[in-house]
């Protein structure tokens, strides 16, 4: 029987269980669990191969919600919750010291977010907890964003996919951290540096070369498909160099000819980049699945979502 279903009070009782259950967000499916329950945060590492140093995002069902989570709110924390919740949004504030250590790593901040999904936000309003929800998805592999995509990687290790159709925003949360009450970008995502600036104007995005666990979506290599996969500038030029291979295409775009293109996708014929990033997990997922030599994916516009799909490329292509 299949594991996909859409019955809330079934995922209430899974979750009150202290058992994990995916769930739909409009970033990308979570795996989640109560984050008060040692056994159900333990469960997530372990479901998820995820090292133990990598703390999870709390997910909260209203900002009301959030004074219990969360010990400090700068001012522009709260300028941004307000503008931006519920959405794709993580705020990484000073925790209460309700928060389990293994949910943070240790750290004495905590990463909180309301994600935007109707499905997600009744469930959380069903719960008396707050859920622990990172990527459902094997450590380094790419984000499901459907939930076959999830049922594909985890049917045989969790009892149920809360199924709330395909993600809308189609990738990872943007990420703020305060240093002093300064805020920085931790990881970029959904939210664009763009409408983040028109709310609290100008913010640094911390150097992704960091490879520190301070934020573990840092990682060089993370988001990656098995194939080998290489980010180029000019795809006709990188053709002819892997003439002798079978290649998959991702472009933003254009359409391009050649005899080894086995499969190409184009993300957004209109170039809209809210689109293509809504689109590029799956057509990973896709490309992935074809058993190709190669996958040469674009590089997109250096603004806007662009940037972050750019991002994830980066990782997707990573390699040492
Ligand atoms: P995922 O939910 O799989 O996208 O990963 C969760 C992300 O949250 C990681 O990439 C971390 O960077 C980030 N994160 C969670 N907690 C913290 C924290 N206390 N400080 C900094 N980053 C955090
Ligand atoms: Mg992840």
């Amino acid at each position: 029987m299949s594991i996909i279903s859409t019955d809330i009070s079934k995922a209430v009782t899974i979750l009150n269980n202290e058992e994990l259950v995916a769930i739909p967000t409009e970033t990308v499916y979570g795996l989640a669990g109560n984050i008060f329950s040692e056994k159900a945060v333990k469960a997530i590492f372990k479901t998820k191969e995820r090292p133990f140093f990598n703390p999870l995002i709390v997910h909260i069902p209203n900002l009301e919600y959030l004074t219990n989570v969360v010990s400090h709110v700068p001012e522009k924390a709260r300028l941004l919750a307000e503008a931006f919740w519920p959405g794709s949004l993580t705020l990484v504030l000073p925790k209460k010291n309700t928060i389990p250590d293994i949910i943070t790593a240790g750290k004495s901040t905590v990463a909180v977010r309301i994600p935007n999904h109707p499905l997600s936000l009744e469930l959380l309003k069903q719960l008396d907890f707050p859920l622990a929800a990172p990527s459902a998805n094997p450590f380094n592999r790419i984000s499901p964003t459907t939930a076959q995509h999830v049922a594909s990687y985890f049917k045989d290790k969790i009892d149920m996919v809360l199924d709330g159709g395909s993600c809308k925003n189609g990738i990872e949360s943007t990420i703020i951290g305060f240093e002093n009450d300064d805020p920085i970008i931790y990881r970029l995502g959904a939210i664009a540096v763009e409408q983040i600036e028109a709310v609290i104007g100008k913010i640094k995005v911390k150097n992704k070369k960091a490879t520190s666990p301070d934020a573990p979506g840092m990682l060089d290599k993370h988001y990656a498909p098995r194939t080998l996969t290489v980010l180029s500038n000019n795809i006709l030029e990188d053709l002819k160099t892997y003439s002798d291979k079978r290649i998959g295409v991702l472009s933003f775009s254009s359409s391009f000819e050649g005899d080894n293109i086995q499969h190409q996708i184009i993300l957004s014929e209109e170039q809209n980049l809210n689109e293509a990033a809504s689109k590029l997990y799956d057509a990973l997922h896709e490309l992935d699945s074809l058993k190709l030599d190669i996958i040469i994916a674009e590089v997109f516009p250096d603004f806007g979502l662009g940037k972050s799909i750019n991002d994830r490329l980066q990782r997707a292509a990573f390699s040492s």
